[in-house]
Formats: C-alpha cells, structure tokens, sequence
C-alpha cells in the first residue's frame, strides 16, 4: 500500500476531472478561438470551468481568466498590477513568508527600483493585522500575501486587513496567493475588497499546469505576455482546454462535496496531533487554528531528508517541505521564528479527500519506528 500525504504538493487528479480532460482531447479538440461548431464546443468548455470557479467565489463568471497554474497567475497579477498603477506610487507590501512565484517577482520588481516592505510574523508565529495596516501607505500601489502559509497551514489575516487597507487607500490594489487557501477556507473576494486572486489545479484534484487569477471587475493591469488576445489579452495562447476541462469537473466536485472533503481534513489532522503526542521526541509546528489539510512536524535529531527516505522506504510519501534548498535552512520556517533544529527535521503532512483513518495509523507507526530506529543512531 501507498501511503500518499503530500497532497499540498500535488493531488491524485479526481476521476471526474479526469473524463472531462479526455473528453476534451479525443471528442471536443476544437480550438475555442475557430469560429465553427468545434471552436464552440471548445469555447463553451472554458465558461464552464469559469461558471465552476465564479460559484465558488461567488463572483461573476467574467472576472475568471484561465492561466498555466498559480505561478502564472502570481506573476500576471503582480506584475500586471504595479505596471497597470505605474504613475501612482513606487511601493509594494508583501511578507516574509511568501512562495517564490510571489517573492521572487517581488524581489525582481525591487531590484528594478520598487521600495518593498516585508510584514513578518510576530514572535508567537502569527501575523498581526495591525502590522500590515502600518506597512501600506500612500505610496503602496500592491499589497500582494498568500491566503494560506504552503509550509505550515498558517491562515493570514487577510479578512481584517483588506476591508480595512481598501477603506483608508481605496486605490491600493490586493493580491491574494490563494494557492493553499482555495475552497478550503471561505473566501469572497468581492465582499473582501479583493482585486486579484490566484490559485492552482492541481492542488485541488484537476491536472498540473492550469490555474486561475480572479481580476475584480472593471479592473485592468496590464499583460506582462503579448499574442492572440486570448483571455482578454491578460493570459494570451492556445488554451489548455483539456486541462480546463478537468479543473471544471474537478471545483463541480468540490462544490458539492465541500463539506465532507473538510470533514476529513480535519478528522486526519486531529488523528495525527493525537497519535503523534505517543511518540517521543516529534514536535508540531503547525499551529492550532492552522487550515486543516497541512499539519508540519519535526522529529529533532533526525535530518527532514533521512527522516523522509525513511518514511519513504515504508512507502509512506511526505515532503520536507521547502525544509532544505541545498543545505541552507528553510527561509520561510525561519521566517516563522522556528529553532533551527526544528527547521532541520521539518515534514509536511498533507491530506487529500480521499486520506483514510487507516492509511494516518500506518504513517503514525511508521513514524515511530524509524524515530526509535534513526533516534537511537543520533543520540547513541
Ligand atoms: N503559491 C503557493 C502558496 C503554492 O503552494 C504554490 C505551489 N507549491 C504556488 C503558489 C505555485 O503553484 P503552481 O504549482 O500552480 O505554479
């Protein structure tokens, strides 16, 4: 048996999504640009993952453009926004923690002249509202930050700060890296005051290499790719259309199933808190009030990478995270104020829909026997 709990990394694309993807190759193969009946089958597949993503965030369809994942969508919607509010102010503010799609354009845009300002965590792990409010001012033409911390679950506290950012700066544009948050956690982006948001398929049981950013109506930021006008000019190229597909089928079945999904999140999140508290030496960094489907844990004394070809070897898949770029500690984890010792022995634990009971019991012993197994190498 394969025990798969690296679900923020990628999941199982779900069967529905999966017929849809075929369908779309081998029966619906028009280009949705043709002005024919293929074309329009082809065209009518891509509102309908729109309609599938807009009732979810309950917004217009309109407002969906279909992009190549969420590092598309971050790079479109960040650099889209600056260039779109050029003349107005040369500041951004985002966070310490952040995924590269949006760290590394943000550090891209500083190095061509922008100011950016980094809201950190406090000391307790959490993000404080009030830190962000003093970060923006008049100047700040994007305050870009993830719904959802990729490493840890940490949720960010994107609903006091954007109502009340949008209230004193009217004109400052948001950004959301909905990537971990997405259907998982509530989220109008309208209500909020949201202006772009991005998230990924296939995180969410649709194929790799689709997304979509969220634009707020009647807004425009400019295209950093130029070509055949599709997606209103924003997200230019053939479309992906079976993969579309696929990312329709795959949000139709979250819909419907939103709440059972969550049920099981948070059942296998609550099962391995409980079962790794016998275990000794493991520690959790997660925090409680974290999003369910993430739990990140460290075993100190034992390295992330041993610790996961270990797990591995029991055929039991899990991720160190972003522990370990090249031997350096994880910036992000760092950034979170973790010990360094924790930082070495970090795994995330991911969950998908489909996580059984079972299948966490087999990890929690598998756990435990490399941790006496590889435990007793370190401390002996
Ligand atoms: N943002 C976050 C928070 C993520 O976790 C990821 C995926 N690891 C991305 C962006 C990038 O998404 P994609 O793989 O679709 O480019």
């Amino acid at each position: 048996m394969e025990i798969y709990l690296d679900n923020c990394a990628t999941t199982k694309v779900c069967p529905e999504a999966a017929e849809a993807a075929m369908k779309a190759m081998v029966e619906d193969y028009g280009n949705p640009s043709s002005l024919h009946r293929m074309g329009l089958r082809a065209e009518r597949i891509l509102t309908g993952t729109r309609k599938a993503a807009a009732a979810l965030l309950g917004c217009d369809y309109g407002c969906i453009y279909l992009t190549g994942g969420a590092t598309d969508s971050n790079n479109i919607a960040i650099q889209g926004a600056v260039r779109a509010r050029a003349r107005m102010g040369k500041t951004i503010v985002t966070t310490t923690v952040e995924h590269p799609s949006v760290g590394e354009t943000v550090s891209m845009l500083e190095k061509s002249g922008y100011t950016v300002k980094r809201v950190a965590p406090r000391a307790n792990g959490q993000f404080d509202p009030e830190d962000f409010l003093e970060a923006v001012d008049a100047d700040t033409v994007l305050l870009t930050f993830m719904m959802v911390n990729n490493e840890l679950g940490t949720i960010l506290p994107y609903e006091k700060v954007v109502p009340a950012l949008k209230k004193r700066f009217p004109d400052l544009l948001i950004h959301i890296d909905g990537v971990q948050g997405f259907t998982k956690l509530p989220f109008h982006p309208e209500r909020l005051g949201v202006d772009l948001f991005s998230f990924s398929g296939h995180k969410l049981y649709a194929p790799k290499g689709i997304g979509g950013l969220y634009i707020r109506k009647g807004l425009r930021i400019l295209p950093v790719e130029y070509g055949g006008g599709q997606e209103k000019a924003i997200r230019p190229g053939t479309e992906a259309v079976p993969a579309i597909a696929g990312l329709g089928a795959a949000l139709t079945m979250i819909k419907a199933h939103q709440s059972e999904i969550m049920r099981n999140y948070r059942e296998r999140q609550n099962q391995v808190r409980s079962l790794v508290k016998e275990i000794p030496g493991v520690v959790i960094n997660s925090p409680e009030n974290g999003c369910p489907h993430i739990i990140n844990l460290s075993v100190p004394g034992i390295p992330s990478e041993v610790m996961l070809h270990a797990l591995e070897e029991k055929s039991v898949y899990v991720s160190s995270g972003s522990a370990c770029s090249k031997g350096a500690l994880s910036g992000v984890l760092k950034a979170f104020h973790l010990p360094d010792e924790r930082i070495r022995s970090a795994l995330r634990v991911s969950f998908s829909r489909e996580t059984t009971g079972e299948e966490i019991e087999a990890f929690a012993q598998a756990l435990k026997e490399v941790t006496d197994r590889l435990g007793a190498v370190v401390n002996g």
